[in-house]
């Protein structure tokens, strides 16, 4: 194997809970209970092992980050740490004082995710009443505060058409940057998969409405914008690539390739509190198993998109095929590729599966 070059990114799941209950949430369907959670000195430990490492960037994140009592104390240490940190927010628990003090303890950026551009749909989706009012009044106290502003907007089959208003809402709270960001099936996405997989037209209107709204806005709004997997020919290069340039670490201490990781059943993984972060970055089993192009099965096995995809989303290979080291679906040239077309077909729930504390 070639040397292990550092990561450039740390996501810090800092807690799993959350007043909202998004049928889209990233988190595991099993979320872990706050007394297992890392402690401040914990998170400090963990900050100065990932700046030594070479990572820069840091995002701090959940479930709702501002939910842990300690995130003043936490992004300070992030600070004295020395890497740039990402507030990722649903921005219900914002108010100005604790928006001043996370600015006086060092935070650099703030993204905040709103759920629809309506507030009847917003509460849908997020399972919270009163929240979008809430989430623009966050938005207001970031840009009072100066730090800038991103927009995160997970778009799918029950907001698509809601798009051109998406856009506007960021325009209108200041955002300098829109994500729209479609759904990752893996989690709670998964269980939700039919009610949240778009169809094909509502990906191709969004698609030119984001390429309309970019030339319209440009110089006052960047958006960004990726093409479902679902409805790709080729995969993502998932992280960009297994153990390449990210690593998490869950709010009991586990450190992983990817925040989904776990999802992988069978699959263990190092802990922080037993395993220095350098040694859960290069030395683990767990990173080692999917990183470069030596584990590759065909047809990534000598495929010139080898070292650009890395043959794709390992959690999404397993959810879909129940095997880690299989070809992403999502790649035209997998043999499982039609699972993803039988997917769509079958997509047309109205309802969702909400997610909670069992
Ligand atoms: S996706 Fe929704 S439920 Fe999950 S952490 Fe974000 S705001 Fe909370
Ligand atoms: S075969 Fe593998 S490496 Fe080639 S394009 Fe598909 S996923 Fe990427």
């Amino acid at each position: 194997m070639s040397a292990i070059e550092p990561p450039l990114a740390l996501l810090a799941e800092l807690t799993h809970r959350c007043p909202l209950r998004c049928p889209y949430c990233s988190n595991p369907t099993e979320l872990a209970r706050a007394k297992d959670e890392l402690t401040t000195a914990e998170w400090a430990r963990v900050f100065r092992e990932a700046a030594a490492l070479g990572c820069l960037q840091l995002h701090l994140s959940g479930g709702e980050p501002t939910a842990r009592r300690d995130i003043v104390e936490i992004t300070a240490a992030a600070r004295e740490a020395g890497l740039y940190s990402n507030l990722i927010t649903a921005g219900v628990l914002l108010n100005a004082a604790l928006m001043a003090r996370l600015v006086e303890a060092g935070l650099d950026h703030v993204q905040l995710s709103v759920q629809d551009a309506d507030e009847a749909g917003a509460e849908r989706i997020g399972g919270m009443r009163g929240a979008q009012e809430k989430k623009r009044q966050a938005a207001a106290l970031v840009r009072a505060s100066g730090l800038p502003l991103t927009l995160n907007a997970v778009v799918h089959r029950q907001n698509l058409h809601n798009l051109p208003q998406l856009i506007d809402i960021a325009l209108d709270w200041g955002a300098q940057r829109l994500e729209v960001a479609h759904v990752q099936y893996y989690g709670w996405a998964l269980a939700n998969r039919d009610a949240l997989l778009p169809t094909r037209a509502q990906l191709d209107v969004a698609t030119r409405l984001v390429e309309e709204a970019r030339s319209a806005h440009r110089g006052r709004l960047v958006i960004d914008y990726v093409v479902p997997d679902y409805h790709a020919a080729r995969p993502k290069a998932c992280m960009g690539g297994w153990g390449r340039r990210f690593l998490a670490v869950s709010p009991m201490g586990e450190v992983l390739p990817c925040h989904a990781a776990k999802s992988i059943a069978g699959m263990r993984f190092p802990n922080i509190r037993d395993s220095s972060l350098e040694d859960a970055w290069t030395g683990s089993d767990a990173f080692n198993a999917f990183r470069g192009t030596a584990w590759m099965p065909p047809p990534c096995r000598g495929c010139a998109h080898a070292e650009r995809d890395w043959g794709g989303c390992r959690c999404q290979a397993f959810a879909l095929t129940g095997d880690a080291a299989a070809t992403d679906p999502a790649c035209a040239l997998s043999p499982s590729h039609g699972l993803l077309a039988a997917a769509v077909a079958e997509a047309g729930e109205a309802r969702f599966r909400y997610r909670e504390f069992s």
